[in-house]
């Protein structure tokens, strides 16, 4: 029987789907980390013994990261976090041109991304919109077709955050590449694949990409630590200056436990990839096929085939994300919306707007994503509070005038 509002007792249940947002940090991650804070805390530029412990651990969590990209350890760097890592490929490439150059972005990438184009064109470079489809999906030749006569960096996400969109790496790397040949000029390609992490392949040969960024704690590591991998031979000027750590790319006292919990986030991530993606699909696919039959005129904004397992992305029309999300959190129901709150009004994410969805919809959608600990239990509770959550909702009086 479904539970009514006045029923919740949040305290005793909190059924978390919100694991494109963050994730805990494991056992095993944690583990790893804890002797880094404590025993071993030498700075690992210095000589002595306990310092060579923190340098073997940066070491060790380096060849696990390159492990899982197929990469040289010397071109994985380590960050503090996603977005610094976003930061560093496009504005580093960028910095390195002769003349301003393109900066090719697509409609649906992260405010990392975003913003950081926006920087660069005061700076006097050009940027390049490439739109999606209306599952949030770049045609690659859309990309390619946009590219000029001068240097370019191009980033398109791997996969979208909000809707979990999956777009063609290679193809777009191959096309931009091919461009950059015919015309002699120097094209990068970057990839922001922080929420493809442990749902894709990250294996940098196939992808064909230069850049690539991840982040920790999407992967149940810690938050504010990430990767950056800089193909060798790309140049790339750094945005911290200090002591040089990380090959001269990022100064900085390393962040050791962060480093390790990063390393072994990834690892475990890969090793359980397929079992993730299968168990994640069930689960959501079993979501999405309930809440439609529950509650009336539900719209399904993930792409068919092309989209990551454990994102669920709906849209209610008529109501507003906001007060469903507060109604699930009163039943213990962790979600997110596609809107982003800016002083009193809602925004609509651009990422919706860009996929060409109205704003009554875009205002109406909600996020859920689940996690490798998520059950079949968290399923049923979930949708027995949308439904619930959407029907009292629904009889109330419109608050909008
Ligand atoms: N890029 C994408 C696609 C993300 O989803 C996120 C985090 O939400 C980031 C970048 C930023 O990563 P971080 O939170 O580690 O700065």
């Amino acid at each position: 029987m479904a539970t009514t509002l006045q029923e919740v007792d949040t305290a005793s249940q909190i059924i978390y789907l919100d694991h494109a947002a963050t994730t805990p940090v494991r056992e095993e991650v944690l583990d790893a980390m804890l002797p880094y804070f404590s025993e071993a805390f030498g700075n690992p530029s210095s000589l002595y013994a306990i310092a060579g412990e923190s340098r073997n651990a940066i070491d060790e969590a380096r060849s696990r990261v390159a492990s899982v990209l197929n990469c040289r350890t010397s071109e994985v760097v380590f960050t503090g976090g996603g977005t610094e890592a976003d930061n560093m490929a496009v504005k580093g490439v960028a910095s390195t041109f002769d003349e301003p150059g393109d900066i090719v972005i697509s409609e649906i990438e992260h405010h990392a991304i975003i913003h950081t184009a926006e920087q660069l064109e005061k700076d006097g470079h050009h940027v390049i919109t490439v739109p999606v489809d209306r599952y949030g999906v770049v045609k690659p030749t859309d990309v390619s077709s946009r590219l000029g006569d001068s240097d370019a960096v191009v980033s398109i996400m791997f996969a979208n955050n909000e809707v979990g969109a999956v777009n063609d790496i290679p193809e777009i790397a191959r096309l931009a590449k091919e461009h950059g040949r015919k015309t002699g000029k120097n094209v990068v390609v970057h990839t922001d694949a922080v929420q493809a992490s442990g749902k894709l392949s990250l294996d940098v040969k196939t992808l064909g990409v230069d850049l690539l960024s991840l982040s920790a704690h999407k992967i149940h590591g810690p938050k504010g630590v990430g990767v950056l991998y800089v193909r060798r031979g790309i140049k790339l000027e750094a945005l911290i200056a200090g002591g040089g750590q990380e090959r001269q790319r990022r100064s900085g006292t390393e962040n050791v436990p962060g480093i390790v919990g990063m390393g072994m986030a990834l690892a475990l991530a890969e090793n359980e990839r397929q079992q993730f993606c299968q168990r994640t699909r069930e689960l959501r696919d079993h979501f999405l096929a309930a809440v439609t039959e529950r509650v009336s005129g539900v719209v399904v904004n993930n792409h068919p085939q092309n989209s990551l397992p454990h994102i669920a992305h709906i849209s209610i029309p008529g109501l507003e994300g906001e007060p469903m999300l507060l109604g699930l959190d009163f039943k213990g129901v962790c979600a997110s919306s596609g809107s982003a709150c800016s002083s009193a009004s809602v925004e609509p994410s651009h990422v919706l707007i860009g996929m060409g969805m109205s704003y009554e919809l875009a205002a109406g959608s909600l996020r859920f994503s689940f996690g490798k600990d998520s059950r079949e239990e968290d399923v049923q509770y979930a949708v027995n509070a949308l439904s619930e959550v959407v029907g009292q909702l629904r009889g109330m009086p419109s608050m909008t005038a």
